[in-house]
């Protein structure tokens, strides 16, 4: 099921005076996809997003949608919805009267209004509590209210600018599960911002990663994490050493640097347990730190301890070139 619709960037540019915050990106969601976009604090990301939605202006370029050219409509008339950082929920009002807030200002009577609020809260599972104000929820039930409000216009596009960033770590994964679940049941794209590569991973078909105002790479999160382009990108999504070979830079992933009888010379310089995994933190005698990362039983079977000498070895072709 796909209720949702193609939303491309061609040129998309954001200015704040002279401050180029997003530097004419391009890209193109399919239909009904779960995009995640990623990057360091101020690259970008809720530019990007505030532009979708229509909360800021476009300082050049275009967002379509559906084939139509939205860039110029305001929020209401786009067919996209946005949910907020810090849910923004009325205090005043209650559960169902958030949820329906929106077609309050559209003018719908309220028993209209009342049906489709209830039909979402259902959706998000907060129907016993519709009567509750805000401040009588949880963090998670204020999401879910903030989610149902965000909903009730129906819209095409779903933007959630870093939904989970206020719950704590339990919750967010709950959490995540449950964001992931509603959109593949309502089949609309949601744009998802996070500064997480976990969180990414965990949610997104797409991955988007930004840094310093452009996209550095897009695509599939499979390729993303497994291919990385540049450095930046292996190095923000993690797992990966980034060593220079002959004479160039190169990825290779943590999981895939093994002990051997001979390879490339190094030292241990810490270890971690990490419950599945060891994390082996190593310097090779260029100077340069190479991170393996192994399952428990491969590493109790030839137990290291810092200040090891051991050599470092990879099967073919697990090492590929960064682009510069
Ligand atoms: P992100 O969401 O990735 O952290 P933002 O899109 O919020 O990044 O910000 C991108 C850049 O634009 C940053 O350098 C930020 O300081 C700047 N910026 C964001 N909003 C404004 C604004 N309203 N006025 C001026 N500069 C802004
Ligand atoms: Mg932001």
């Amino acid at each position: 099921m796909t209720n949702g619709c193609d939303l491309e960037l061609i040129n998309l540019t954001k200015k704040y005076g002279d401050a180029l915050a997003v530097d004419r990106i391009n890209a193109h969601f399919k239909a009904g996809q779960y995009v995640c976009l990623l990057g360091p604090s101020g690259c970008g990301k809720s530019s990007t997003l505030r532009m979708i939605a229509g909360h800021e202006d476009v300082t050049d370029g275009s967002i379509v949608l559906d084939g139509f050219d939205v860039s110029y409509l305001p929020p209401a008339k786009r067919g996209t919805a946005m949910m907020f950082q810090n849910y923004a929920l009325f205090p005043h009002l209650s559960v169902r009267d958030n949820a329906a807030f929106s077609l309050r200002m559209k003018g719908q009577d309220k028993a209209t209004r009342y049906a489709v609020a209830d039909e979402l809260l259902e959706m998000v599972d907060m129907s016993a509590l519709a009567d509750r104000l805000p401040s009588q929820l949880s963090g998670g039930q204020q999401q879910r209210v903030a989610l149902a409000r965000a909903l009730v216009t129906k819209p095409k596009v779903l933007l959630l600018d870093e939904p989970l960033s206020a719950l704590d770590p339990f919750l967010r994964v709950r959490m995540r599960t449950e964001l992931k679940k509603l959109q593949r049941e309502l089949g609309i794209t949601f744009i998802h911002v996070t500064h997480g590569q976990d969180e990414a991973l965990a949610l997104g078909d797409e991955l988007v990663v930004m840094n310093n105002a452009v996209i550095e790479q897009s695509g599939p999160a499979r390729d993303v994490w497994s291919t990385p382009k540049t450095e930046f990108v292996a190095r923000f999504m993690g797992g990966h050493n980034v060593i220079t070979f002959e004479g160039e830079k190169a990825a290779l992933r943590a999981d895939d640097v093994r002990f051997g009888a001979e390879g490339l010379p190094a030292t241990i310089t810490s270890i971690e347990y990490q419950g599945a995994h060891f994390a082996l933190n190593t310097r090779t005698q260029a100077g340069e730190d190479i991170l393996a990362l192994m399952p428990d039983e491969v590493f109790f079977d030839t137990p290291k301890k810092p200040g090891d000498a051991v050599s470092l070895t990879w099967d073919e072709g697990r090492l590929h070139r960064l682009q510069t």
